[in-house]
């Protein structure tokens, strides 16, 4: 084992107990010392020096100081004619240098037991972070020397391997714990090494008395000692922790896939019939009102044949909806072309004319004539728009009626080209402007929360983005800003 500096010299921990054993060690050796003296035995003076020595060696750097300081006037007082006075001046010449010489030896001692004293609680200190260390990181050190066998285990080395600290480390206890299956490689890369080697890094598996198994990693170098010797130094690391944790994390890794798939066909379905609530709800509306038109006396086949093909024109929507979001599960690339978003604004203003004449909502359209094309997919940004325009309705249910009002603008900024739907609604609530571009956020109580996050998915894969702030007076504006087409090819 390796040696332990702080075992051999362990100093008690309280004050008190240190300093009452030093008063203790005196209390006996100072009689000793007196029966010595009057018997004339010259070791007299020496059995003082011995209790310095151990006060400071046993006892800490304190002790020992005030034991050194006692011992000095002890002999003085007790030990040097004529007694019983402290006054050293009163000592004949030849005593005095004799007083003096025992003097500065105890203070000699002092100072030296100090100074080992103080290299040895440095050294018990670094034992301990290293202990320390090895204990955090599940790593223990080993030494061993080849041929002769002679090995060294670190406490945690101890732990690793499984065996109690008051056993002495061998290589056949090493061997003992190897798996059977590894043995083979432990002895050709460690137990039977030839030569000094740079670098020993490997992995094998070792059985504990128990049945289990443990991971273990070792890393070191093998240097060449005198005699022709080597010595292998490692440190043996426990990975059996961490190949767990990496294993689990790879398993929920694969199972956080799966969700994900899961969750991104949930809100391809939430998708499509969020999209297509709209188409379907126009094709309704103008179903009936053909029928109510044929119902006529007589029947007004004008008006029918008008009802019709707003039914063509949104079934076509949703067809190329459907289209459009089939082709984003699949990834296909989008239908872009250089488009007019001037045109965009109008055909979907047109789809949601009867919807917002239902609701009493006036469009306005502020359309900047000069509009520099962008490069992009018709019907999704047809969908970017008319969830704008839809949120904007919903958004002014409870505004009065007289004052629910749609502004629609299209303008070219520096090299890309913004359409804004300003509204005059409810504003967007406070505290979740972050979160509006989010899947699933929703606020309304039958709201999926899907159309805004669809709206962010089109405009970042058309190299843009969107933006929501709520107005100075009331209600909110959302902002879509697309690269110009020339700006991209350029
Ligand atoms: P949904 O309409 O199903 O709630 P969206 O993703 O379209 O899903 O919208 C998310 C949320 O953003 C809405 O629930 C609402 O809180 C907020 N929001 C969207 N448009 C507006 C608007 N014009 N004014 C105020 N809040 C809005």
């Amino acid at each position: 084992m390796l040696s332990k500096v702080s075992e051999a010299v362990a100093v008690p921990k309280r004050h008190a107990v240190r300093y009452g054993l030093m008063v203790l060690v005196l209390a006996v050796t100072l009689p000793i010392a007196l029966t010595l003296n009057s018997l004339h035995v010259p070791t007299a003076f020496a059995t003082m020096l011995l209790a310095v020595m151990f006060s400071v060696w046993r006892f800490g750097i304190g002790p020992g100081l005030v034991a050194s300081v006692f011992t000095i006037f002890s002999i003085r007082f007790f030990l040097l004619e004529p007694l019983y006075t402290i006054d050293p001046f009163a000592l004949p010449d030849e005593e005095l240098h004799v007083f003096l010489l025992f003097g500065e030896a105890i203070l000699l001692l002092w100072l030296l037991g100090s100074a080992q004293r103080r290299a040895q609680e440095k050294l018990r200190a670094s034992e301990a972070y290293l202990a320390d260390a090895q204990a955090l990181s599940q790593t223990g050190s080993v030494r061993l020397i080849v041929p002769d066998a002679e090995v060294f285990w670190s406490a945690q080395a101890y732990r690793v391997l499984g065996y109690s600290n008051d056993i002495s480390p061998s290589v056949q206890r090493m061997i003992a714990r190897v798996h059977p299956g590894d043995v083979a490689l432990v002895h050709s890369r460690f137990f039977q090494l030839t030569e000094p080697a740079k670098r020993i890094d490997f992995e094998h598996r070792i059985v504990m008395p128990d049945g289990t198994l443990k991971q273990i990693a070792v890393l070191g170098k093998a240097e060449l000692e005198r005699g022709g010797k080597i010595r292998v130094s490692a440190a043996v690391m426990d990975m059996t922790e961490a190949k767990r944790i990496s294993a689990s994390l790879r398993k929920s890794q694969a199972e956080l896939a799966h969700v994900t798939r899961l969750t991104a066909m949930g809100e391809l379905v939430a998708s499509i019939s969020h999209e297509i609530n709209q188409p379907l709800a126009a094709i309704k509306l103008n179903a009936e009102t053909g029928v109510r038109w044929l119902d006529r006396e007589p029947p007004q086949l004008d008006d029918v044949r008008l009802s019709l093909s707003r039914i063509i024109d949104n079934a076509a929507r949703a067809g190329a909806l459907i289209s459009n979001l089939r082709n984003m599960s699949k990834k296909a690339e989008a239908q872009t072309r250089p488009l007019d978003l001037n045109h965009v604004v109008t055909d979907v203003v047109q789809i949601l004319q009867r919807e917002a004449q239902d609701k009493n909502i006036r469009c306005m359209i502020d359309l900047d004539s000069n509009l520099k094309l962008v490069e992009a997919d018709e019907v999704q940004l047809q969908q970017i728009l008319v969830n704008f325009l839809m949120n904007g309705f919903d958004a002014m249910a409870t505004t009065p009626e007289s004052e629910r009002q749609i502004s629609i603008r299209s303008r070219n900024c520096e090299d890309s080209v913004a359409v804004e739907v300003r509204d005059a609604g409810l504003g967007i609530p406070e505290g979740v402007a972050g979160r509006l571009f989010d899947a699933f956020f929703t606020t309304k109580l039958h709201g999926m929360g899907i159309g805004l996050s669809i709206c962010r998915t089109i405009a970042e894969a058309h190299g843009g983005k969107v933006e929501a702030f709520n107005n100075e007076d009331r209600g909110a504006t959302f902002r879509i800003v697309l690269p110009q087409a020339s700006a991209l090819v350029a």
